[in-house]
């Protein structure tokens, strides 16, 4: 049980030109899951691999439980972590793969039983525990990764995009299984993945990056409903939150080819913050329209997904999507009106791409 503390984090990697990770600050409390997220090379697995130890830190400092850890060997950070690819020994049995750690460590025979047998218990693996990792499944393989990881009773468990390997039912089985485990050990968990389910789903905590940079740092629902910026609020949520670029004046924003009204609160906000006669962009996700009377959207092509529609068309020459609930009836290249639920809007400055506030 760990807390972890990053502070104004970086890495530079010899021979790169660029920073790989610019200023990286969190707080993890003990039993945290956190999750960071973002698309590939944004830093993610180098700010994972600093924290196990396995990069160096090329500036800032790393707290585990209070103890500076920034240059201490990974061996004596107590931490275990679970890669995508969970390089299992062939020629060892599930038993032995697990056991094999502690038997590094010279544990005593009675103690490594004891918890081989505990992680096997837990993951569901007591019947496979004679056998060799080719005659498990990638699944179970993956799971006795995990058991190698439980079997140390890290401080701190690090996950790199463990399930990226598995097809898509297996990772939503999976998922669910780690959640509990996480409820179940109770430990502090750092996982790294680029699929935006995963993080919803599993984090307590959500850490999104983008180009080295830390974009926002919250709950599912904080970075789902209260984006800090553009990039954010388009890479949480599918289909993304779709953004309408425009002139704001007297009330109206001014649009390609359509004008759209805003709503009164909506209003009050842009000019509180001095957006009047200025560029902003315009968010609405595709959920948070609704069939009404104020804007005319014309429908190019429909998705029908059974629980839910998806409607591709215009507002005036603006690309959008229309998510409705349930099966529609509604044809390509019809002009059908459609409103938005004020409140859920979000508007961003037109340069920095910041949300207004
Ligand atoms: P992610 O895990 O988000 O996909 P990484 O942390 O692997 O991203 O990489 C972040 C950036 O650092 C990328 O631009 C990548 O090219 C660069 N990078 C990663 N490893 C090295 C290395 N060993 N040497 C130089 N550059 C690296």
């Amino acid at each position: 049980m760990a807390t972890v503390s990053l502070q104004h984090i970086e890495k530079q990697y010899k021979g790169n030109p660029r920073k790989s990770v610019i200023d990286f600050n969190i707080e993890i409390q003990d039993g945290e899951f956190i999750v960071l997220v973002g698309p590939s090379g944004c830093g993610k697995s180098t700010t994972l691999r600093m924290i196990a130890g396995l990069e160096d830190i090329t500036s800032g400092e790393l707290f585990i439980d209070d103890k500076n850890c920034t240059h201490l060997a990974a061996k004596d950070r107590d931490i275990a972590m679970v890669f995508q690819n969970y390089a299992l020994y062939g020629h060892m049995t599930i038993y032995q793969n697990m056991a094999f750690s502690l038997t590094l460590r010279k544990e005593k025979a009675e103690v490594i039983h004891e918890k081989v047998m505990e992680a096997a218990k837990i993951l569901g693996l007591v019947e496979q525990l004679n056998k060799k990792p080719s005659q498990l499944s990638g699944g179970q393989r993956q799971r006795v990764a995990v058991g190698r990881a439980i079997v140390r009773s890290p401080k701190v468990f690090l996950f790199d995009e463990p399930l990226s390997n598995l097809d898509a039912q297996l990772r939503s089985s999976l998922r669910r299984e780690l959640k509990l485990l996480h409820h179940r050990l109770g430990s502090t968990m750092i996982y790294v993945t680029h699929d935006q389910t995963e993080a919803l789903t599993l984090a307590d905590r959500i850490v999104v990056m983008s180009e080295a940079v830390v974009k926002q740092i919250g709950t599912s629902i904080e970075v789902y409903r209260d984006p800090d910026n553009i990039f954010v609020a388009s890479f949480m949520g599918t289909p993304p939150m779709n953004f309408i670029r425009g002139h704001f004046e007297k009330g109206v924003l001014h649009a390609n080819g359509i004008d759209i009204k805003l709503s009164e609160n909506n209003v009050e906000l842009l000019n509180k913050a001095g957006y009047e006669g200025k560029e902003i962009v315009f968010g609405v996700r595709p959920e948070h329209f609704k069939l009404g009377k104020r804007l005319k959207f014309n429908v190019e092509h429909v998705e029908r997904l059974g629980a839910y529609s998806l409607l591709h068309g215009k507002l005036g020459e603006e690309a959008v999507i229309v998510k409705l609930q349930g099966w529609t009836d509604v044809e390509i290249g019809q002009t059908i009106d459609v409103d938005y639920d004020a409140k859920l809007v979000c508007f961003f400055d037109a340069e920095t791409e910041n949300r207004i506030r």
